[in-house]
């Protein structure tokens, strides 16, 4: 079944006629067991997305002596005692979402002498429950990452208000990365990942309707 999902899900982008290209999949796992993994590490597939540091810890290490060229994003929220792990576990982090986070992110790079790739999680519709830079802070703070931090930025996250169509926040999402000069744009899940590739999503994050429903 996961190779079905996965060859309808990368047909149905191929699909995809829009200026910034075909976008790159990025196989959200939460949840899911290794040995599923291991059957989209079979097909070639290598990007893939957690959203927690312990599971990301049993999960990932032995998979990464397999296959060394996996590239793994973190997508969940990050506690400042875990930067010291994320940075050795993940390629790339996609939820920036706070000062005190960056700060701490800089500091574990120096240390490491590890660099990554990261995303500032932006709160597209100003919820209050949710993580996230908001919409009017998002250059500074694009910029405090960028100048002051040495931080390699190089695009936008956001999730959605769960019960509204999505359109109008990837809209948003995509000018809000031109205003800061960014070219990707981490947008769209299983319920949504069309619109977003529509409104100019380069990476969409997708669980569910390649693995089947989470339990
Ligand atoms: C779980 C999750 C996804 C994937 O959700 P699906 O609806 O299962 O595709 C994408 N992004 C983030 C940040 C998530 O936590």
């Amino acid at each position: 079944m996961i190779e079905e999902n996965y060859k309808n899900i990368l047909n149905d982008i191929k699909q995809t006629n829009q200026a910034a290209g075909i976008p790159r999949l990025i196989a959200v796992s939460k949840t899911i067991p290794a040995n599923s993994c291991e059957q989209l590490l079979r097909l070639n597939h290598r990007r893939f997305g957690e959203n927690r540091i312990q599971e990301a810890e049993e999960k990932w290490p032995p998979l990464r002596k397999l296959y060394s060229d996996i590239e793994l994003h973190l997508i969940g929220p990050l506690q400042s005692n875990k930067t010291k792990q994320a940075m050795q576990l993940f390629d790339v982090i996609q939820s920036v979402d706070r000062e005190k986070i960056a700060a701490l992110l800089a500091e574990q790079e120096q240390q490491q002498q590890k660099y990554l790739r990261y995303y500032i999680q932006i709160n597209i519709g100003e919820e209050t429950q949710k993580a996230g830079i908001a919409p009017l802070e998002a250059k500074e703070f694009v910029s405090y990452c960028r100048n002051d931090l040495k931080l390699n930025i190089i695009g936008l996250m956001c999730i959605p208000p769960a019960t509204q169509a999505s359109g109008i926040y990837f809209a948003l999402l995509n000018k809000l990365a031109s205003k800061c000069s960014l070219t990707n744009l981490s947008m769209g899940m299983s319920k949504d990942y069309r619109t977003a590739i529509a409104f100019g999503a380069t990476d969409i994050r997708i669980g569910s309707a390649l693995f089947g429903s989470r339990t």
